[in-house]
């Protein structure tokens, strides 16, 4: 892995724009609302955007076809760590599977390869960061922490 100094809100608002398309044939709207300016991270970019589009692919399946609703927003919790936070309006993420996640092959899916979150977790991890997931009222939110440079 070939980590370097980047602006993470690029890395992020890059991911999105990549998977628009796709989110328009899904007809998923998704928003990019970050509430940080320019983050610097110490990544490699690709890892990262490989996270991000696993995790918004997951949103993207969860939200099925009828007002599907992705927001991607980025927020300072303190000096150290920088969060990403993936919030769909999709069928929510029960506690059993929340437990499950990480594992190897586990999906709910019938064409899941149920490797996308364990590759995720592991790249996170690699990056001294943490992925987390909650089931909200409306869908899931995935939290991806990250330490900060500056
Ligand atoms: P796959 O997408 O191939 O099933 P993943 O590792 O990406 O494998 O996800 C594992 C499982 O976690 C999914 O099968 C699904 O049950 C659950 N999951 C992940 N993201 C979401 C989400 N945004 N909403 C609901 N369930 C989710
Ligand atoms: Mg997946």
């Amino acid at each position: 892995p070939k980590k370097e100094k980047s602006v993470l809100e690029e890395i992020v608002e890059e991911t999105v724009e990549l998977i628009r398309g796709e989110a328009h044939l899904y007809n998923v709207e998704v928003h990019f609302v970050p509430e940080t300016k320019t983050t610097i991270v110490f990544v490699d970019q690709s890892q990262i955007k490989q996270v991000l589009i696993n995790l918004l692919k997951n949103a993207m399946e969860a939200v099925g076809e009828a007002l599907g609703k992705i927001i991607v927003s980025t927020k300072r919790i303190n000096q150290e760590t920088v969060v990403i936070e993936v919030i769909d309006n999709g069928v929510g993420i029960s506690m059993t599977i929340i437990e499950r996640i990480g594992e190897p092959f586990f999906s709910t899916k019938d064409e899941g390869t149920g490797l996308g979150l364990s590759i995720s977790k592991r790249i996170i991890q690699e990056h001294q960061g943490m992925i987390e997931f909650k089931n909200t009222q409306a869908g899931t939110k995935v939290s991806v922490t990250l330490p900060v440079v500056s």
